[in-house]
């Protein structure tokens, strides 16, 4: 989501060029073709005394024309006929053969009295430019996609995304600790020298892991705010969009740039793009080999008298090539964790600042309900909870707008259009019932807090549950119960319906996900052992014996099937429930915390 945020930025300034070109082309096409309009054909009134060519030609043949008078290139002819008072206006098809057609006549003996203006300067223009719209356009094509592929002037692309910055770390809620190593690299940006007096290092490149939302590039941009030095940023996949040899170049191109500027951030967003493992293979990857390749030359060419900082953001640490780790290259690496309870707080605070708020809302309990959530959705449910408020005719924000803000960012947009055969109503309501009873029957999984059936974003209905406490650590039973209540949809539809629907979809990625992480990253499984697996190059895997992936996957394997069958036999334990829970979505389509514990006799 956040990828395509600050992709758009630079897409709009280069899409202000084009739009500009575009315009200045309407622009003059437009203004041409009035100009040709009214000079060429201003004598062209529709009214009575406008002559159909035929009757022009007749008039013409019985010798009844008096005067023809014309501009040249126009097509509108004003003619006088003998006997009548007022001229009239005739169009002619092609005024060549008509002038001709009138000279014949001339030399025949007929007085027709031949007035040919010349053209108006303005009319002039105005055809030289219709004449030469054609090569006009295709001109401003050429121009604008020399822009667009950066082929135009030398580093202009770069000029897009470089300026000093008003972020500070005033703008960056929660992060402390890491803030505090961020003020290390602000210090040195400010006074080089002092660093380079002691005899030290100063560090090249940091690279930032979180998720996408986690406030890195805001990050990237404070730490150029508090410096004021100018911020390049460029990202990843821009690099390897280019024509072949191209994401070299314009590496190149980027720290010729950040030398000239220095003091400087150069900031290379979504690096793993480039970054990632370099391969022997051809085409698009060598290509990106290259790109990695001529980075790590620009990092480890500038010196100590040149104050250029390289930040890096990902959010697959593992798969960057080692290389890029290496003392004198990123050799800092700070993790921007999704925040905690006191950093959502904040978060909340900093954006709901602009934000007219009611009263009856408490930012606590909506940081407590929002555990695991970024920056980025937090910001995005106010902004999305005052557009509900607006269109819900609020004066001020209320907590019916968060709680709906809530579940638009999380689950989607509600579609209550959206026709469901009864069959398909049948189905979601087993399948979310599921989740429901099974996840009620695991203890470590959290209260159910809501189940609709109606459809909302991509999900056909869902399961909300109340937010977990921030946890660092996840055990073992937590995730496998997590895996039952995942495949608890599964197992419903399995049960009552006796087949299956591709609703589970999502599901099935999700506890395949977990599985997987359980026997290669967290060291769950007894016959594999506490060993990473994660992000290894096949050979390394190897290494622990040439069937290691049958294993692997082995172990997966049994995870899942252990987990649907306990949801399975939760499931037929509880039947009365799970019917109980089905009918009533079919009837009502949602269920709340209240109601659902009242099921349960709660
Ligand atoms: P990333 O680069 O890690 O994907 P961004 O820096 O682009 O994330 O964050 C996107 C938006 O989310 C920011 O512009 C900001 O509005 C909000 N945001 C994220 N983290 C924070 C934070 N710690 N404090 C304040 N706002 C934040
Ligand atoms: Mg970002
Ligand atoms: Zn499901």
């Amino acid at each position: 989501m956040d990828k395509d945020k600050d992709k758009n930025k630079n897409e709009k300034k280069s899409d202000k060029k084009v739009w500009l070109i575009i315009a200045i082309i309407a622009i003059i096409l437009i203004t041409a073709g009035i100009i040709t309009f009214l000079l060429l054909n201003k004598n062209d009134e529709k009214d009575e005394n406008t002559l159909a060519y035929t009757d022009l030609i007749k008039e013409i043949s019985y010798g009844n024309i008096e005067k023809v008078e014309m501009t040249v290139g126009s097509t509108t002819v004003k003619v006088k006929i003998k006997n009548e008072e007022e001229e009239k206006t005739a169009i002619v098809p092609d005024t060549e053969s008509f002038v001709t057609l009138i000279q014949e006549k001339v030399a025949d003996g007929n007085e027709i009295e031949l007035i040919q203006n010349p053209r108006s300067f303005l009319a002039q223009f105005a055809s030289v430019i219709v004449s030469l719209l054609p090569t006009i356009i295709m001109v401003a094509l050429f121009v604008m996609i020399f822009k667009m592929q950066g082929l135009g002037e030398k580093g202009k692309v770069y000029d897009e995304t470089e300026r000093k910055t008003q972020i500070k770390f005033d703008d960056v809620a929660g992060l402390d600790e890491e803030k505090q190593e961020m003020i290390e690299i602000v210090d040195f940006l400010k006074r080089p020298e002092k660093f380079a007096k002691m005899g030290a290092r100063v560090p090249k490149g940091v690279l930032l892991y979180g998720k996408p939302g986690t406030g890195k590039t805001l990050i990237a941009k404070a730490i150029a705010g508090e410096a004021n030095v100018p911020f390049i940023s460029m990202s990843g996949s821009e690099f390897i969009e280019m024509f072949a040899g191209l994401g070299a170049s314009r590496v190149r191109k980027l720290f010729e740039k950040a030398r000239k500027l220095a003091p400087c951030i150069v900031f290379i967003d979504e690096i793993d793009a480039i970054g990632s493992r370099r391969t022997t293979n051809s085409g698009a990857e060598s290509e990106n080999n290259q790109t990695l390749n001529q980075l790590l030359v620009e990092m480890d060419g500038f010196g100590s008298e040149e104050t250029i900082i390289v930040l890096a953001a990902t959010n697959r640490p593992e798969m960057l090539d080692k290389a890029l780790l290496r003392p004198g290259r990123f050799d800092r690496q700070i993790t921007i964790p999704t925040p905690d309870l006191k950093g959502r707080l904040e978060i909340l605070k900093i954006h709901s600042k602009e934000k007219k708020l009611s009263d009856e809302i408490n930012l606590e309990s909506i940081a407590e309900d929002t555990a695991g959530f970024t920056g980025a959705e937090l910001a995005n449910i106010l902004n999305e909870a005052a557009i509900i408020a607006t269109i819900n005719k609020h004066d001020e924000i209320e907590n019916s707008d968060i709680e709906e803000a809530v579940k638009k960012v999380t689950v989607g947009l509600e579609k209550r259009t959206r026709k469901y055969s009864d069959k398909d109503k049948r189905l979601t309501a087993y399948h979310e019932a599921g989740h429901a009873v099974v996840s009620r029957y695991l203890p470590t999984q959290t209260d159910v807090k809501e189940i609709s059936i109606i459809p909302r974003g991509v999900a056909g209905g869902y399961t909300m549950y109340k937010s977990d406490d921030d946890k660092y650590y996840i055990s073992k039973t937590e995730m496998k119960e997590k895996l039952i209540a995942l495949l608890g949809g599964r197992a419903a539809e399995k049960l009552v319906l006796d087949d299956i629907s591709t609703g589970a979809s999502n599901d099935i990625e999700v506890a395949t996900g977990i599985a997987r992480d359980m026997v290669t990253k967290y060291g769950m499984s007894d016959v594999l052992g506490p060993i990473d697996f994660q992000g290894k190059e096949p050979y390394e895997i190897q290494m622990f014996g040439e069937d290691i992936g049958d294993k692997i996957g082995a172990e997966v394997k049994v995870l899942i099937d252990e987990a649907y069958k306990s949801a399975i036999d939760l499931l037929i334990a509880h039947r009365d429930k799970l019917d109980l829970i089905a009918e009533t979505l079919i009837k009502q389509e949602k269920i709340n915390e209240v109601q659902f514990n009242e099921m349960f006799g709660k």
